[in-house]
């Protein structure tokens, strides 16, 4: 698939990732087991078991869901980051800084497919500063979370 350097971490940048090297297969995975990891209807995932994984920032904590899978997340702010089995670990596609090439090419475990979500791109839909209810809340907004790229910078100091 994609063959070169990627870079992650959780919300809040206490962990961040490095993948060098291809990455392998994408999908989503509907398993009731995927589904509470995520807190989501489904879990999108990449293979990283052909590329070199490092934990740049920080490291994920694991929750063992089985004899054979961890699970890791940041143990500050919760982000789900890995799916770590016998055969090779996959990450979270959304963790990633640009998740938007990682294209999904499977669905797994459909059998626990939340029957609605097959319906949501047909819901209506709104750009977020189209809310005009929410634009003076919106305007005074400050995102803690962690940008999308590495840097030496974080958290600001501002915020201590
Ligand atoms: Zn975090």
């Amino acid at each position: 698939m994609t063959d070169s350097t990627h870079t992650g971490g959780c919300q809040c940048g206490a962990v961040r990732f490095r993948v060098k090297g291809p990455l392998g297969d994408a999908s989503v995975c509907h398993c009731r087991m995927c589904q509470k990891a995520a807190g989501n209807f489904y879990l999108p995932l990449v293979s990283v078991r052909s590329a070199k994984l490092t934990w740049t920032r920080g490291a994920p904590k694991r929750f063992q869901s089985s004899n054979f899978v961890k699970r890791g997340f940041c143990g500050d702010c919760g982000t789900p980051l890995t799916f770590e089995a016998p055969d090779g670990v996959a990450l979270a596609i959304a963790a990633f800084d640009k998740p938007q090439g990682i294209v999904p090419k499977m669905q797994w475990g459909i059998e626990a497919k939340v029957p609605y979500v097959d319906h949501i791109p047909n819901l209506p839909g709104e750009d977020t500063m189209a809310d005009q209810d929410s634009a003076s809340f919106l305007a005074r907004l400050v995102s803690y979370q962690h940008p999308d790229h590495d840097t030496t910078e974080w958290p600001p100091k501002e915020r201590g």
